[in-house]
């Protein structure tokens, strides 16, 4: 499995941010309330607690969220930590047809809040953690990512649909070149840089990156990627051995890193000449 969320370590408090307080509250995102639990048990209730610290960006997401059509999102936007309600990353996230990227034989579970198979024991990541790495970064258009495991070319679609310029590495050639295919056909082509290879190494090309996001899991933090990213910038990434990985995400200070939020999950493995890093 690939970028699945496990369970939702201490972080950010999970606090909902509307309505205000004195309104009904609404438990669920409105564009979720006509859909039943499909057979993976994707989409769940939201959970959180009653209104405390009302953060413009969660009222932000949470208007926008009323606003998606029925068509938009497997998870609850409600599940998402508060910091990491990004509009810009759902509605993103929104556009890009998920289906394309994952084989048609997949049918609806194409739109479920799952991992899915790509070819060569790889996977798409779980829509939630997508949405959470996204928004973690932090990143606006114009700025430039730098993304370790092109895979399908999902997250790439994505950052590319948000303005971002992305710069991915992807360690098998097949998958390297569908993805540019399917970015192509969606009209992001320029706005997406490939490369075939080990990502341990990161692409100078780009460098500095205004964010660094690493989808495939090595057991400690390659170096070239703390620095390839930009001061003040962040760098998300699973770490960790298959079965123990925990999603890090770091800002890059004059002093090292500070960690913002973590996450348990489960994610394939950054290979290095066939070895796991
Ligand atoms: N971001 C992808 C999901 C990635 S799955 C998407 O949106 O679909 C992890 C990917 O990392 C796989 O495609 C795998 O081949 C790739 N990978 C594993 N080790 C790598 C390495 N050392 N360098 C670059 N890519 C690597």
């Amino acid at each position: 499995m690939c970028g699945v969320i496990i369970e939702q370590m201490a972080e950010v408090p999970l606090v909902f941010t509307y309505p205000r307080p004195g309104r009904p509250r609404q438990d669920r995102c409105p564009l979720l309330q006509d859909r039943r639990p499909n057979r993976h048990g994707g989409i769940v209730p939201g959970v959180g607690v009653p209104p405390k610290d009302p953060s413009h960006e969660g009222l932000r997401a949470a208007l926008w969220c009323s606003m998606l059509p029925a068509v938009g999102l497997p998870f609850p936007v409600e599940r998402l930590p508060v910091a990491l309600r990004d509009p810009r990353v759902l509605e993103a996230m929104a556009k890009v047809p998920r289906a394309r990227f994952v084989s048609e034989d997949l049918g609806e579970e194409a739109e479920a809040d799952v991992a899915l198979p790509i070819g060569f024991g790889q996977t798409i990541s779980q829509p939630y953690v997508v949405a959470y790495m996204t928004a973690a970064l932090r990143v606006s258009p114009g700025h430039r990512v730098l993304e370790i495991g092109t895979g399908s070319g999902y997250q790439a679609a994505v950052l590319a649909t948000m303005g971002v310029e992305v710069y991915t590495v992807e360690l098998l050639p097949a998958l390297a070149e569908r993805a540019r295919r399917l970015v192509d056909d969606l009209g992001l082509a320029t706005r997406v840089h490939f490369k075939v290879g080990d990502g341990w190494h990161g692409w100078p090309a780009g460098a500095p990156y205004d964010g660094v996001i690493c989808t495939a899991a090595p057991t400690s933090i390659p170096p070239a990627l703390i620095e390839q990213l930009g001061l003040g910038r962040r760098l998300v990434i699973p770490v960790g051995p298959t079965g123990a990985q925990t999603l890090r995400v770091l800002e890059k200070g004059e002093t090292g890193l500070t960690e913002l939020h973590k996450l348990a999950v489960a994610f394939v493995p950054l290979v290095r000449a066939g070895i796991e890093a």
